[in-house]
């Protein structure tokens, strides 16, 4: 079984699933996207979502009108793959089509940018072998683009990112529950103390720079909550 954290924007709660491989992805149907093709080469017993993310793969599905060959979608940030401050890592990132014809792939390719939902659908002279397109919340903290700006109160994708990287790094004590409350604030302020940063507890673009920076790809450590 693989827990499933969906953050519900309509209702500002983090929900919690408990779902088997094989069965569709909260706020999907029947076989539009499985727990096991969003969680891809996860490892990971524990992973994440926005509702808004889903509902727009949902809708996408029904836009493009076939099956969507989803190869890699979710990964924690601690298991690497991706760039620094990828969506992969929020829930919001598909990898697809890798299975596809060089012309099918263009196809999706295609759909993806004239579906218009996407906030990001990547050139294909970037992945030429899959297409990949994100949902992601704005605006993000630093120009450059990336996750948007956290605090004391904020709830959803971007907070687990936190939690978990901060975890990760052993500012234990703030959980895994997507919601920036006391705990996460303290793990928070001792990270940036420690780390030459403003103890403001406010996640911005330096914070998240350094974070993400130090989090990425380090491998599943002793205090990672899983
Ligand atoms: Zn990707």
């Amino acid at each position: 079984m693989t827990t499933v954290l969906v953050y519900n924007n309509v209702t500002g709660r983090i929900e919690r699933y408990y779902r088997s491989l094989s069965s569709p992805m909260p706020y999907t149907s029947g076989t539009i996207l499985t727990v096991g093709e969003f969680r891809g080469s996860s490892r990971a017993n524990i992973i994440w979502t926005d509702r808004r993310f889903m509902e727009t793969f949902a809708a996408f599905r029904r836009y493009y009108g076939k099956i969507i060959p989803v190869g890699y979608a979710f990964k924690r940030i601690w298991e690497g793959g991706h760039g620094r401050q990828s969506q992969h890592y929020a829930g919001g990132s598909f990898d697809c089509g890798q299975v596809l014809s060089a012309a099918g792939r263009r196809a999706l390719w295609n759909s993806a940018r004239s579906f218009g939902r996407w906030s990001y659908v990547e050139p294909r002279s970037l992945t030429p072998t899959w297409v990949h397109f994100d949902k992601r919340l704005s605006p993000p903290a630093c120009a450059t683009g990336g996750y948007i700006t956290v605090s004391y109160g904020s709830r959803g994708v971007y907070v687990l990112i936190l939690q978990d990287a901060l975890n990760a790094l052993g500012y234990t004590g703030s959980g895994l529950d997507g919601i920036f409350g006391n705990r996460t604030l303290s793990a928070l302020r001792r990270f940036q103390r420690e780390n030459g940063l403003a103890a403001d507890g406010i996640c911005g673009c330096r914070s998240w720079q350094a974070i993400t920076s130090q989090a990425l790809g380090i491998g599943k450590t002793p205090t990672v909550i899983d």
